[in-house]
């Protein structure tokens, strides 16, 4: 019997009807209708706000235009979007900032997408660089070393391509082919994702049902889901993650094509892998994710480990419990201190695992190296990460004990008082002799995605791996 009240058994297929939504989202089935690739996706006319003439020529198909002003726009990419619209550039705030604005959330960044080429871009910023050899974009820099992204349209290689039948050809292996905005919007993601915002007409331009799949709080990919997974397989777990984040529903079609597609993971850049997992573990919402992940079997593909002590449900003090107990706990710390570091989110991803791996041996460390080098293969796990693990398991003893000696003065002390606690919660122990430590250790903080530190131009671009 599962714990009882925690967490609900995984539903079988009928019940999760219950927990996604209808069939297809309207996008989609005006997709299907129309047919993708050929990106004769206007919508219905009576959408179009026959008033509001388009300031540009946006390129066919029009998109559906909705008014919305958005408040509390950052000034410098105002700036940013307007330089390159008095000089006759199309210019739009795009991806992530857009959602998150419709749904009232701070934006992690802002996006800006653009008709002008990289060097024209630069041209127009003294304060700018072009970086990334084979996508080209344009960082532009501002006090304070914020950076503004702005990145010229581009389409999806793969709609040039002939009809094959052989799902390892869709695979994208080169992604920097430019286009319109209206292409640009196409290769995207995810329908929420390919919401455009035109600052001056205060519009947003829709190109694929992202308006109505923002309001109806579903995922679902732009055109055909295994299409898409396949063309990229990190989709994948972008799915998972904004379904976990944003609380969205994931729609049938793109749940089972998640399912039907999970193995082509294994043919995604390992490192963009590994990656998309600490951002599904760093947005808050690591339970309800890494619970769809196991759902859909995609943990089964990426973590075997974890997966399997999930199965094996037990009871309420069982380690699979303590697990999600462990999970839980880290979205509510994420709440109160924001993002974790990343070795302390690999622990605890691990935690129940790792201790299993242990039970009876007298040397942790060697036995936590051994259990996590499968991973430096199948997840480019750093040896970085491993040693830090390792370090952590070693010293959670003491910790607990609220005697750690000299391990306090360690460069891993903080991180590690940051497991134990974690651990005491989900075995339902008091923490106070680790409040103490907890007083002093600030917890160690994930650095931002774009708001980094301006590196010295004259060393160089710093090359930010960059998701297609
Ligand atoms: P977050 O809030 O996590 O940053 P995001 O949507 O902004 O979410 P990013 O990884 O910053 O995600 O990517 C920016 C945009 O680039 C996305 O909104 C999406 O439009 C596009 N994008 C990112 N990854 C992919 C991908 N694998 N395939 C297609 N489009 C993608
Ligand atoms: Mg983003």
């Amino acid at each position: 019997m599962f714990c009882a009240g925690y967490l609900p058994p995984r539903p079988s297929p009928a019940r999760r009807e219950t927990i996604i939504d209808e069939r297809l989202s309207p996008g989609t089935r005006r997709m299907e209708a129309m047919g993708r690739t050929t990106l004769s996706l206007n919508p219905a006319s009576h959408l179009y706000d026959a008033d509001i003439e388009p300031r540009y020529t946006v390129g066919f198909p029009a998109p559906t235009r909705h008014d919305v002003t958005f408040e509390h726009i950052d000034m410098d990419v105002q700036k940013v979007v307007r330089r390159l619209t008095r000089h006759g550039h199309e210019a739009y705030l795009v991806g992530g900032c857009v959602r998150d604005l419709l749904l009232g959330r701070q934006p992690k960044d802002f996006d800006v997408a653009t008709s002008a080429r990289p060097e024209e871009v630069r041209d127009l910023f003294r304060n700018s660089r072009i970086i990334g050899r084979r996508f080209r974009l344009v960082h532009v820099l501002f006090q304070g070393g914020k950076i503004i992204e702005v990145a010229t349209f581009r389409r999806n290689p793969k709609d040039d391509r002939d009809d094959t039948d052989d799902p390892s050809e869709l695979l994208i292996r080169n992604d920097n082919v430019f286009g319109s905005a209206s292409e640009d919007a196409m290769r995207r993601d995810f329908t929420m994702n390919a919401l455009f915002y035109d600052l001056e007409a205060r519009q947003i331009l829709d190109w694929c049902g992202g308006m109505e799949d923002v309001e109806r709080r579903v995922v679902h990919t732009i055109g055909d889901p295994e299409t898409r997974f396949r063309e990229d397989p990190i989709r994948i777990l972008r799915a998972l993650k904004f379904a976990g984040r944003l609380g969205f529903a994931i729609t049938p079609d793109v749940y089972d094509a998640i399912v039907f597609c999970r193995e082509a993971l294994a043919l995604a850049a390992r490192p963009r892998v590994s990656e998309e997992i600490m951002r599904l573990l760093r947005g808050g919402q690591a339970r309800r994710t890494i619970y769809l992940a196991w759902e859909t079997g995609v943990l089964d593909v990426l973590l075997p480990e974890l997966s399997s002590l999930l199965y094996d449900e037990g009871t309420e003090d069982g380690p699979s419990a303590r697990q999600w107990r462990v999970l839980d706990y880290l979205d509510r710390r994420t709440a109160e201190v924001g993002p974790l570091d990343d070795s302390v989110l690999w622990t605890l991803l691990l935690l129940e695992p790792i201790r299993e791996a242990c039970e009876g041996a007298r040397d942790r460390s060697t036995v936590v190296a051994d259990f996590l080098e499968p991973l430096v293969e199948r997840l480019a796990l750093s040896r970085r990460y491993i040693d830090n693990i390792r370090r952590i398991v070693a010293i959670m003893p003491r910790i607990a004990t609220g005697r750690p000696g000299r391990f306090a003065r360690t460069d891993i002390f903080d991180a590690a008082v940051e497991v134990a606690f974690a651990d005491l919660v989900a075995n339902r122990e008091p923490t106070d002799l680790l409040l103490k430590f907890r007083a002093v250790a600030q917890p160690p903080r994930a650095t931002p995605r774009v708001y980094e530190p301006a590196p010295n131009p004259r060393r160089g671009p710093a090359h930010r791996r960059r998701t297609p």
